[in-house]
């Protein structure tokens, strides 16, 4: 049994799906499981946390904290980590937990295993699998030394575990010394999609280069939003100014591992398969049956995205509505 510390991501208030993931993971393996809850305001939370099996929440707020800022989580969680001594601290590799918790390693001056998809706790460590080389391979990572050991797991690798009422966790207040800090998070600028964020969401259909411009992008719009999904894109569709940055995935852009991935009209380079070869079902709509996309796909269309995708939107409306 370890001592797990994991670090909850929220926003606004409202918990994200991976911080499940990760608490039900460690509970489920009979850990000590800890959570760390930074924000403002933020207190309410801790009961959700302790349905999925948390031990204890450790709940730190400050006016600082409101908006995300890596000094100031990066100074909370070294003093909550050096005074708990965990054996494992855990983080969802999304940008914040990339960005924080490098951070955080050098401070404790410790491993870091980042972007893992698969998580196995053996006694008071962890084995974790990682993709290297674009997701060519992947690699196996113990720790060794003294701990703690620290990893960022992919968000969906793990999936999430259904919360049982019954269950509630101790809410202790952590201390929220933030040091001498030299940034100050002001302002954060929402985009304007409604849309589920890319790397959380169950269902993401992305486009490529073949759409042809940021108005033909409106069909993978509306087959996502028929399915409750997020609307990825290739390099080349970004590049093209077809779709913000944000929605880029791949090497370059975010890595996102959903239930169903479809991609229309993309050709499935390397770069692009690095972000969302991990997917559990995927599906392929290409013109060209020799397109590499065909060679990691679970079901393929060979066929105009243009014919193929309105229908399967039609499609799914008639199965929605029955
Ligand atoms: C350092 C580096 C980092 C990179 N990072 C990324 C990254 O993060 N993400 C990423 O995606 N790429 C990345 N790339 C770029 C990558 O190499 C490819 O150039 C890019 O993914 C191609 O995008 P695409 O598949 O949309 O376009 P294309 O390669 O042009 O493919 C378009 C596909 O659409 C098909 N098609 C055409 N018309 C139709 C139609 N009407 N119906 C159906 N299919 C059709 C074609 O057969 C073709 O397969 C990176 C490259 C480098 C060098």
């Amino acid at each position: 049994m370890a001592k797990v510390l994991i670090v909850a991501e929220q926003r606004d208030g409202k918990l994200k799906k991976s911080t499940f993931e990760l608490v039900g993971a460690s509970a489920a393996a009979g850990n000590e499981t800890h959570v760390a809850l930074l924000g403002e305001g933020v207190d309410g939370l801790a009961k959700e946390i302790g349905q999925y099996g948390a031990n204890k929440v450790h709940v730190a707020q400050n006016a600082a904290l409101k908006l995300y800022n890596a000094e100031a989580y990066t100074a909370v969680l070294t003093d909550l980590a050096k005074s708990l001594s965990p054996d494992v601290i855990l983080a969802s590799h999304t940008p914040t937990g990339r960005d924080f918790m490098p951070r955080l390693a050098r401070r404790l001056d410790v491993g870091l295993a980042s972007d893992c998809v698969t998580l196995a706790f053996e006694g008071n460590s962890i084995k974790v699998r990682r993709p290297v080389y674009s997701g060519k391979a992947t690699a196996e990572v113990e720790f060794v030394g003294a701990g703690p050991r620290l990893a960022t797991i992919r968000a969906n690798a793990l999936g999430v575990p259904k919360p049982d009422a019954g269950k509630s966790a101790e809410s202790v207040t952590a201390t929220a010394n933030l040091g001498d800090l030299k940034t100050k998070t002001t302002d954060v600028v929402k985009g304007a999609s409604a849309r589920p964020d890319v790397t959380e969401a169950a269902i993401v259909v992305s486009g490529g280069r073949a759409l042809k411009s940021s108005d033909n992008f409106k069909i993978i719009e509306e087959l996502a939003d028929t399915l409750g999904a997020a609307v990825g894109a290739s390099r080349a569709a970004v590049d093209a100014g077809y779709r913000p940055h944000r929605d880029q995935v791949g090497q370059t852009g975010k890595v996102v591992s959903p239930a169903l991935y479809i991609a229309c009209g993309i050709s499935g380079a390397i770069q692009h398969l690095a972000g969302m070869r991990t997917s559990k079902t995927i599906v392929a709509i290409n013109t060209d049956p020799e397109a590499p996309i065909y060679q990691i796909a679970d079901y393929g269309i060979v066929s105009d995205l243009f014919t193929v995708v309105p229908l399967l939107t039609e499609e799914f409306k008639k199965i929605k509505e029955h």
